[in-house]
């Protein structure tokens, strides 16, 4: 897939200073996005783009994402895709689609962590563990050790976009191999593998990389692998509204791997299937297929 920018000033030798600074806002102007999707045909989206480095990022997987979705399943012209930030769209190829954006935060439900008594706690363990952490190797042990934790358990909050689904899509949009790496609640060790993610749309098509990003959210968190799953699928039920979801994902949990029956390599694999996923055999036996082979 080729990607090229073009800016209506030159800005090559920002990015660079975007990457140390994502929030800067020195990419407002004019902007043009062409990307070549795999069938050959050539999207443009125009507009004024406004935001750092992570909105143009963003803005830029998203294009790839709904252009592949379209592309893939649609004869003909193809609809120019709005981007995140405020862009404007006009396709060389026709169409238009106005983006919609919210910002997602999950609500925890639980106390802010404190990372003072996070640190204390952690030398508390190692001296309980017969270590001494003033030790010259363990000195900054207790910060390191709080300070992961934390971002472990610490959903980030995200802009979901959705596009109108104008084309009447309705056959399924599968992202298979997700990596995906969470907390087990009953050791804090993780628990690390893929999720594959499936919905059939109805009104409205996700952005391709929110997929990813909504299973981040909740697997920041210390869980359990059958709760995530149910989570993922719940959530884009409830927000996508989508004729069908599907969330499968296969695990390898550290807790296991690493003691008790160290059973190295042993996957566990929970689903959860909402709507058409679960009622509709053809539908779900076509996710259910693909998600095995992505196993492999
Ligand atoms: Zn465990």
């Amino acid at each position: 897939m080729n990607l090229t920018k073009e800016a209506s000033r030159p800005y090559g030798e920002d990015v660079s200073l975007l990457d140390e600074n994502p929030m800067a806002d020195v990419m407002a102007g004019d902007m043009t996005l062409r990307d070549v999707a795999p069938s050959g045909k050539v999207h443009e989206v125009h507009g004024e783009f406004r935001g750092g480095a992570r909105e143009m990022h963003e803005a830029r997987d998203e294009i790839r994402g709904v252009r592949d979705i379209i592309d893939r399943h649609l004869d003909g012209p193809v609809g120019a895709v709005g981007t995140a930030g405020a862009v404007g769209t006009a396709g060389t190829v026709g169409g238009s689609v106005t983006p919609f954006r919210r910002r997602i935060r999950r609500a925890t439900g639980v106390a802010k962590p404190d990372r003072a008594a996070a640190q204390r706690a952690v030398a508390e363990l190692l001296t309980a563990l017969g270590r001494d952490p003033s030790g010259e190797h363990l000195a900054d042990t207790p910060r390191r050790v709080a300070d992961a934790l934390i971002e472990l358990i610490t959903p980030k909050e995200f802009d979901l976009t959705t596009f109108p689904n104008d084309e009447g899509y309705d056959d399924m949009v599968v992202e298979v191999g997700i990596p995906i790496h969470s907390l087990c609640e009953h050791h804090m060790l993780p628990f690390l593998g893929v999720a594959h993610i499936a919905y059939i749309p109805g009104e409205r098509i996700l952005g391709i990389s929110k997929l990813a990003r909504v299973a981040e959210m909740f697997a920041r968190d210390l869980q359990v692998q059958e709760r995530l799953t149910a989570q993922i699928a719940d959530w884009l039920d409830e927000n996508l509204q989508p004729r069908g979801v599907g969330v499968v994902i296969e695990a390898e949990h550290m807790c296991q791997s690493l003691r008790g029956v160290k059973a190295a390599g042993t996957k566990t694999v929970t689903s959860a299937l909402r709507g058409a996923l679960r009622t509709d055999g053809r539908s779900r036996d076509e996710f259910l297929s693909l998600a095995r082979t992505a196993c492999r």
